[in-house]
């Protein structure tokens, strides 16, 4: 009898731990993406596609639709601000590597590229003067100037002067 009662509590604590230990394995993963599409607001989207009323001046609500028609919501980092910021980049097409979020829609971008003419090109922003590339719009970090935006075909480094 005296054992039973040193042993239940035991087990209770035991039984904690592995519940613990269990929920931090099943904490489900982000899923790595490659992502071929445009950039748009995909809440004017949801309005053409679903006559969602939204408000006059809404906020667009910028993310990514692929070539197999799937939506996604972009996260605003510094990697990606370039695509919120930047309107030429919503004509082209692109290609994204970034992470998924489980059980969401939302994309994280860690690198994005164009594809023009069938060709895969780098995008960045770049300043001649100083030399210096960034992955987003603005002005130098040195000298103050407005970065340009480049667009250049990838792995072809040894035919292009490098930045
Ligand atoms: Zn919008
Ligand atoms: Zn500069």
């Amino acid at each position: 009898m005296r054992k039973y009662f040193v042993m239940t509590p035991l087990l209770i604590i035991i039984g904690f731990i592995f519940i613990g230990a269990k929920t931090t394995i099943e904490k489900p993963r982000p899923q790595e993406v490659k992502l071929n599409g445009k950039v748009l607001c995909i809440a004017e989207e949801m309005k053409t596609l679903y006559n969602v009323e939204l408000d006059g001046e809404h906020i667009h609500l910028y993310g990514f639709k692929t070539d197999k028609d799937k939506y996604y919501t972009l996260l605003n980092t510094p990697l990606s601000k370039a695509l919120f910021i930047d309107k030429r980049l919503h004509e082209k097409d692109l290609i994204i590597n970034g992470r998924v979020f489980p059980n969401s829609q939302l994309l994280e971008v860690l690198r994005f590229m164009s594809i023009r003419n069938g060709v895969v090109h780098e995008l960045y922003y770049y300043c001649d003067t100083c030399y210096i590339r960034t992955v987003a719009p603005g002005n130098c970090d040195c000298c103050q100037a407005p970065v340009v935006l480049m667009e250049k075909p990838l792995n072809t480094d040894s035919l292009i002067p490098s930045p």
